[in-house]
């Protein structure tokens, strides 16, 4: 049966409430990644590695909540931690001992943490380091790197989703604040040459869309270097890789200190949360005025700053993966799981790689390569095949197919949690032999 047709015939309930949400949502969904054509799946419940639809299908989970999920669905300690805290209320209105603990977790795990400062979410947490960096230098101009993320404010919009045309709502002198470049250090010496207003650099910590395109090497070490010698803030953006590639990051596996990190995701365990992290001596422009050496404030307020429950679950999260043991078995499970489907692939002769970096991977089905059955984690691959997008009728097939098959990813990839298995893996890859088959069909 075509992918399409058994796809319709399989989630009759989930077509109804899309069909409801398009009443009331936008394109029927709340965020731009789970729109699928022709309607995404609902979600029913989530256990470990595992979520099950309104249609009682259930579903290996490579989305594990946007990344946040490193422990997976409902980790006893976090769910524990949760529970409690909203038994004694989830808004005070007021100061917190979590929010301490909390910011004492960060400071003990991510090497650049001085001092913390939190956020509701990540685009809020690139955001206010942006803010900082320009407070600090007294220059607006930020440099960022191309199909790197940080989020969906104005500073940071990804104009490459745009090929060349003006992102729809954003000032024009917004855009030209920020210069968007190869991730090459001749580049960002060249533009620092050229213009005297840069006052940030932002990166991907692991390089673009979490690792898709992983940075050359030294590219951090040597973006720090002319950060320092040209007076700009360099800022890592560890929102995926904060606690996921190490319990410290990427700052802690490259050993390499940014003066300033931003943080969300497996921060707040699956609670709504982010956060700025770093120097001291930045950080105090949060100070008020008496209360440093800043004679002028940075202002921040947010309803949600360090709301309760995202403090008692990111505390019990962070002091769970705190001995790195839960990154090793993630990440070790995605090894086999890449290289699992490269073996699929090598065997059927279809061109197209899997790849990635620690416990995240990326389905690549296009270009003419048929991998080795091993594992790659893409600086051994080419660069332009990295960049090469998969065709985006083929991409929306496979996810179909694999959700006829009891396997979600997230868009063209996914990361893995310390739940999942390896049945689970000898499962995804049982499902993925059988969705290239529909695909070739
Ligand atoms: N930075 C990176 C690297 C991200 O991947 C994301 C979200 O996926 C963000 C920032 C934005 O975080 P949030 O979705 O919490 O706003």
């Amino acid at each position: 049966m075509p992918i399409e047709q058994e796809y319709l015939d399989r989630h009759p309930g989930s077509r109804a409430l899309y069909e409801r949400a398009s009443r009331v949502l936008p394109s029927g969904v709340t965020h731009d990644s789970r729109y699928l054509r022709p309607f995404p799946i609902y979600a029913d419940r989530a256990e470990g590695a595992c979520k099950w639809d309104v249609d009682g299908h259930r579903y290996i989970d490579y989305v594990v909540g946007h990344g946040a999920l490193l422990l997976g669905h409902n980790h006893p300690a976090v769910t524990a931690a949760a529970a409690a805290q909203l038994a004694r209320g989830t808004h005070y209105g007021a100061s917190h001992l979590r929010e301490i603990e909390w910011a004492e977790e960060v400071t003990r795990l991510v090497p650049a943490a001085e001092v913390v400062r939190f956020t509701s979410s990540g685009t809020e947490a690139t955001l206010m380091a942006l803010r900082l960096a320009r407070a600090a230098t007294g220059r607006p101009g930020v440099i960022k790197f191309e199909r790197h993320f940080h989020g969906w404010h104005d500073y940071v919009v990804p104009a490459s989703s745009y090929a060349g045309r003006t992102p729809p709502g954003i000032p024009s002198a917004t855009l030209e604040s920020v210069l968007v470049l190869p991730p090459d250090l001749a580049a960002v010496e060249s533009a620092f040459a050229a213009r005297d207003d840069i006052g940030a650099v932002i990166v991907e910590a692991a390089g673009a869309s979490s690792g898709q395109v992983p940075l050359p090497r030294g590219f951090l070490h040597g973006l720090a270097e002319i950060c320092r010698r040209r007076g700009a803030v360099f800022i890592m953006d560890e929102v995926v890789t904060g606690f996921r590639w190490a319990p410290g990051g990427v700052q802690e596996v490259e050993g390499v200190c940014p003066d300033l990190v931003t943080l969300a995701k497996i921060l707040a365990g699956g609670f709504p949360g982010g956060a700025v992290a770093g120097r001291r001596d930045l950080l105090e422009y949060l100070q008020f005025p008496g209360a440093g050496p800043k004679t002028e404030k940075v202002g921040h307020p947010g309803t949600f700053n360090a709301n309760p429950l995202s403090a008692a679950a990111g505390v019990a999260c962070l002091r769970e993966i705190a001995d790195g043991t839960h990154q090793r078995r993630a990440a070790e499970l995605a090894a086999s799981l890449r290289s699992g489907m490269n073996a699929v692939l090598c065997e059927l002769g279809i061109p197209g790689v899997v790849y990635g970096q620690s416990s995240a991977f990326r389905v690549l089905l296009a270009g003419t390569m048929v991998p080795e059955a091993q594992d790659y984690n893409g600086r051994e691959l080419p660069r332009a095949l990295l960049e090469t997008p998969m065709p985006p009728e083929r991409a929306r097939l496979l996810q179909l197919a694999l959700l006829n098959r009891g396997v979600q990813l997230f868009g063209t990839g996914g990361m893995l949690s310390s739940a999942h298995t390896a049945a689970d893996i000898d499962a995804t890859l049982e499902a993925w032999r059988a969705a290239l088959l529909d695909l070739r069909a």
